[in-house]
């Protein structure tokens, strides 16, 4: 029998997390779309692991219109991870403009996605929908407030799809990684190479491919199955803010 090939949308696959599921889904035989702001990566992402590289904003409404109009196939798995955290102030010293971005790419930007590949899900005769969150989406820490609150929201946005889909073919996974080396910190500390390597300093982080690893997972279970929600951190690293440095 001749079986139609699935399709995966991956936001934030220019680089870390959304990289490494390109190649693990890829692998696993998807047509995977590759999306993030990065085209020139993306594109080189697509030739190493294939898919199809369209370029993406998530904090934009006409970009994610505009992203969704290209998509003709059902939407078999979309991988919510595009965002990230801006630096790591206080509260009583905030800055407005990290945290907007924060909110609009990590937030906004996941139920945009959301809304504008809603039909296209519904296409699909068993979709799932995997919502990249973090150890941050249930615990705080100091100078995290910015991020957490984001990462918090997306907890809140999953149960909802949860409760508001109900009945329908789509499964809401939540995967909600620790520490993991990537851009991540980089990101965070506006590309200072040393603050951001000493976040991993003396301990061993995952590595983007292990969160890609339990992805692969999550959507080859029988379509019957739902996992809400998987945290998963280093050997190395007790809570959000209790980490082992040798
Ligand atoms: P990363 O290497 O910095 O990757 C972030 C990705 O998000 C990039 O591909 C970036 O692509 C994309 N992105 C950011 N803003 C975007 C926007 N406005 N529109 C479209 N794409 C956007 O970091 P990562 O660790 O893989 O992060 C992936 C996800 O995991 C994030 O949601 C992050 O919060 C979460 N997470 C990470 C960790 C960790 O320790 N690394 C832990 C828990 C959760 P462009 O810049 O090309 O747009």
């Amino acid at each position: 029998m001749i079986k139609q090939q699935k399709t995966a949308v991956v936001t934030g696959a220019s680089s870390g997390i959304g990289a490494a599921t390109v190649q693990v889904l890829s692998a696993a035989g998807y047509q995977v779309i590759l999306a993030a702001r990065r085209r020139e990566r993306l594109e080189k992402l697509a030739q190493e692991y294939g898919g199809i590289a369209v370029e993406l904003d998530v904090t934009s409404s006409a970009s994610v219109a505009a992203f969704a109009a290209q998509i003709e196939t059902p939407v078999d798995v979309l991988v919510n991870n595009a965002g990230g955290a801006l630096g790591k102030e206080t509260i009583v010293e905030f800055d407005e403009e990290h945290w907007l971005q924060m909110y609009q790419s990590n937030v906004l930007g996941l139920a945009r996605v959301t809304r504008a590949l809603w039909p296209q899900l519904q296409k699909s005769s068993a979709a799932t929908v995997i919502n990249i969150g973090s150890v941050a989406s249930e615990e705080t820490y100091m100078g995290g407030a910015g991020y957490t609150a984001c990462k918090h929201a997306v907890r809140a946005l999953s149960e909802t799809m949860r409760l508001e889909w109900l009945g329908q073919p789509i499964r809401i996974t939540e995967i909600d990684p620790g520490l993991v080396e990537t851009e991540f910190s980089l990101v965070r500390f506006a590309g200072d190479a040393k603050a951001a390597k000493a976040v991993y300093d003396g301990m061993t982080p995952l590595v983007a491919a292990d969160i890609a690893e339990a992805i692969r997972w999550v959507v080859s279970l029988p379509e019957h199955v739902n996992i809400d929600r998987l945290l998963i951190k280093p050997r190395d690293q007790a809570r959000v803010d209790k980490v082992v440095r040798r």
